[in-house]
């Protein structure tokens, strides 16, 4: 095989390339990084990030959960003054950390194909 970036000639199964920094990753690659960050800003609005990544079911729970969220945010923010709303932030914070966590279903399907040169 060639190196993707400098085009020396690998050993077939090579992991790295001994003339420059390319590695190989199988399981993160800078697409799926991209697409972990592109899932975190789509999760401004919640379940978003997560449809994006292939995950339709889970998106669609946490964007119900966020009308949810909101609605619980509000109630107990009446009932404690405000302090309810920190709910809020606190929800979102926690879709967009788990839909960085989460495997990219899209990104890992098209990487497969991109590996069989
Ligand atoms: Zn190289």
């Amino acid at each position: 095989m060639e190196c993707p970036l400098c085009g020396h000639i690998l050993p077939k199964d090579a992991d790295a390339c001994d003339q420059c920094d390319w590695v190989r990753t199988d399981t993160e690659t800078a697409e799926g990084k991209a697409s972990d960050a592109v899932a975190v800003m789509l999760s401004v609005i919640p379940g978003l990030g997560h449809v994006y990544k292939g995950y339709k079911l889970i998106g669609l729970l946490f964007f119900f959960g966020a009308v949810g969220a909101l609605l619980a945010g509000g109630l107990a923010a009446t009932a404690t003054a405000g302090f309810g709303l920190f709910l809020i932030p606190i929800y979102w914070f926690a879709v967009m950390f788990h839909v960085y966590g989460i495997e990219d279903r899209v990104a890992s399907t098209v990487q497969d194909e991109g590996e069989e040169y």
